[in-house]
């Protein structure tokens, strides 16, 4: 089985288009939208209310790639931290490491711990919820597989979306989010290593976690145009041996300005580096 980069897929979209599928080891990968797939749950969120002029002489216009705060949606992170969440109880033990492995590549990223593990979440997981927003009133920062995509309101195109409230008294802060898999059409794992079900492709779960994180930590998605290489970037290609684990330079040094860095991550280049190689995959 050849293990399919990223940049190879790339190659290939870039003359069929997105959205057209190929077949690639009996399996296909496809390049799919990542358009939606976050929100806070009020419009009163800075991302919707911003004005460039609010600030004074300092543009905060999340969109404007020639703002310092070009595609952040939180400058103040979260009010809390370390920040506890929990994990649907479903999960397999791969699952869990995939998510964790991607937590732990945005904490190099700062080199500071910014994520604590409080367990599954007993008897709670994504079908507990009548709906999308909902899961956010228990204040359980929570990573849940979904059956039932549905109800969440958002497309069965869609692989994941993450949600958040900000503070009340600063809308520039998290207070509290959750995080939903689309597992009634995708499988979530190992690109390397697990196969595609009836009806539903595989998806690098350590991928995807990587990108739905950077929003969990106040990301917004990057212009390709801007920096094609982030991870924020909102197109991700999925299938079989299809991964993108790491994040570029531009990724760190926004996740910087939100949450500092420690004196060794501060050397972007470096940081980098020791980012590459814990994402590489180990041969068995
Ligand atoms: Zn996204």
């Amino acid at each position: 089985m050849a293990k399919f980069t990223t940049q190879y897929a790339a190659l290939i979209a870039v003359t069929t288009g997105v959205f057209l599928t190929f077949v690639a080891c009996g399996s296909q990968f496809y390049k799919v939208t990542l358009d939606g797939d976050s929100g806070p749950r009020t419009t009163s969120s800075r991302t919707n209310t911003q004005n460039p002029q609010s600030k004074g002489a300092e543009s905060r216009m999340d969109s404007d790639p020639k703002s310092n705060w070009y595609a952040i949606h939180a400058p103040g992170g979260w009010v809390e931290k370390p920040v506890h969440y929990r994990l649907d109880p479903r999960m397999a033990k791969a699952q869990m490491e995939g998510i964790q492995k991607a937590m732990r590549t945005w904490e190099l990223a700062v080199g500071k711990n910014i994520f604590a593990y409080d367990g599954v979440q007993a008897s709670v997981n994504g079908d507990s919820f009548k709906d999308l927003y909902s899961s956010l009133d228990d204040h359980v920062n929570g990573l849940y597989l979904d059956n039932d995509w549905a109800k969440t309101g958002k497309d069965h195109i869609v692989l994941a979306t993450t949600i958040w409230d900000n503070d009340p008294s600063d809308l520039e802060k998290i207070m509290t989010a959750d995080m939903r898999y689309n597992n009634n059409d995708y499988v979530f794992g190992d690109s390397l290593v697990i196969w595609p079900e009836e009806g539903r492709e595989v998806v690098d779960l350590q991928t995807v976690a990587t990108h739905e994180l950077g929003h969990f930590l106040g990301l917004n998605h990057v212009d390709a145009k801007v920096d094609p290489d982030s991870i924020m970037v909102a197109a991700l290609y999925i299938g079989q041996g299809v991964t993108q684990r790491t994040i570029s330079r531009d990724d760190i040094r926004r996740m910087h300005k939100i949450y500092g860095c420690s004196a060794s991550a501060c050397d972007v280049e470096a940081t980098l580096l020791k980012i590459d190689e814990f994402v590489k995959p180990s041969d068995e």
